[in-house]
């Protein structure tokens, strides 16, 4: 078999995005399983879009993902071999120089003379196709000398740099048929094709502005999501392995990935998917590797002391990083540091039962942290012991809601029991006290 050689040629337009990162994973899947070549080419020709900081920006996510390349080059670069070839192509016949039809500048452009014949390919993902190409006339393929248009400079270098494989977005489907004419005119080989689904919104239809789908890559790092975790995610957008496994790595997604396991329609983006995805990544870190993660995202307000303590806590409940910040934010720590403020008494009331029982309750619970030892106070566990039984006898939330509203004035929050160890004996005593005084 010959090289496979496989390319992503992002225009840099806008900062780099998922449906563009899903097009470089499979064509760096493809390469690297099959020990070719991934080539990374920037498509700056639109000179008043394109712009270095969005090119950089396309670099920036690859390298953080570890999809590394082969080669790098940009087509603002490449003008004089562009030029060298539309001459062929006048020589040859196969293009001419004409007058600007709709233009108002009134100048010359360069046209593909059109043989205007039926073009069948085969699309490795969606079958035989077959374009007419009569409509498309005499095209315009550069608007002069040095301004070639997109579909000679894709022909020109996917050819030179002999590219086997052209697999991108179903957005270009139709632009095979033209880039194919070119390139029968200078003699190039025809790579294989193979047009990946469009990436869908959770209603089911075309991405818009507004979903998360243009979030540039680089953003899901800022939110906390793994290389891997984005990675996995979205290479299961339009492709699955065939069997039941959803957790992957970049290097098993690279063994796995098969062209003919590509879906032919279009797929459906759901972020919560991405969450759990993250979630699974991250129990595969270590120790150290997950504080350190944490502590990315958390606030400073949050001591190392009471990180250690609510440690637990975000394992169980955080799927990204980011997450960390929005629940501080929603007042989700404050109670750990310090006392809440209840403002509405009446919502320490356990369903059908009254203040005076609250009351009761609570007066009991702080009776028997008076008597407790701090060590009582260590773990979620020993907090339990102290207050169980009397809970069991009386009735669980009869006692155990008025301690949980009163230790953190939240609608909703973990276990009394946990936040009583987290912020020790005193100030669960404090609290207690308080809210009996204002009763
Ligand atoms: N520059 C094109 C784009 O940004 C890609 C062209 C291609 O893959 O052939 O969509």
């Amino acid at each position: 078999m010959s090289k496979i050689v496989t390319r992503i040629a992002p225009s840099p337009t806008g900062k780099f995005h998922i449906g563009g990162l899903r097009t470089a994973l499979y064509n760096y899947f493809f390469a690297r399983q099959n020990e070719g070549v991934f080539i990374v080419r920037s498509e700056d020709t639109d000179k008043e879009r394109s712009k270095k900081e969005f090119e950089e920006n396309m670099l920036e996510a690859l390298a953080w993902l570890g999809l590394e390349h082969d080669a790098f080059y940009r087509q603002s670069d490449r003008t004089d071999i562009y030029i060298e070839h539309i001459n062929k192509l006048i020589l040859s016949g196969h293009a001419y120089e004409a007058e600007e039809s709709s233009g108002d500048e009134g100048g010359k452009v360069i046209r593909f003379k059109n043989p205007n014949i039926d073009v069948t390919f085969h699309d490795l993902i969606l079958g035989d196709i077959t374009f007419n190409t009569e409509e498309l006339g005499d095209f315009v393929i550069a608007r002069n000398m040095n301004s070639p248009l997109y579909h000679l400079t894709v022909v020109i270098d996917d050819g030179l740099s002999e590219v086997s494989h052209v697999i991108r977005g179903q957005d270009h489907i139709s632009n095979t048929a033209r880039q194919i004419l070119i390139l029968e005119a200078l003699g190039f080989t025809r790579p294989l094709y193979a047009h990946i689904p469009l990436i869908l919104s959770e209603g089911g239809g075309k991405m818009s502005k507004r979903d998360p789908s243009v979030y540039p890559v680089t953003e899901y790092r800022e939110m906390g999501i793994l290389p891997d975790a984005l990675i996995n995610f979205m290479a299961m957008i339009g492709w699955n392995p065939g069997d039941e496994r959803e957790i992957f790595t970049k290097e098993e997604l690279v063994q796995a990935f098969s062209l003919d396991k590509v879906q032919k329609k279009g797929s459906v983006y759901n972020i919560q998917k991405l969450f759990w995805i993250n979630k699974e990544h991250l129990k595969k870190l270590s120790d150290g590797e997950l504080d350190i993660y944490f502590k990315k995202f958390l606030p400073q307000e949050i001591s190392e002391e009471l990180y250690l303590k609510i440690r637990t806590l975000l394992v169980e409940r955080v799927s990204y990083g980011k997450e960390i910040v929005d629940m501080y934010q929603a007042g989700e720590f404050s109670y750990y540091i310090e006392n809440p403020k209840i403002t509405d008494l009446s919502k320490i009331i356990w369903k059908q039962s009254t203040l005076e029982d609250a009351k009761k309750h609570l007066s009991h619970v702080l009776e028997l942290c008076n008597k407790a030892e701090d060590s009582d106070f260590e773990t979620e566990e020993s907090v339990k012991n102290l207050v169980w039984d009397y809970a069991e006898e009386v009735g669980k939330g009869d006692v155990l809601w008025p301690l949980r509203y009163t230790l953190t004035g939240q609608d909703k929050s973990p276990n009394p029991f946990f936040v009583a160890s987290v912020i020790g004996k005193e100030k669960t005593i404090q609290r207690i006290q308080s809210v009996l005084e204002s009763l």
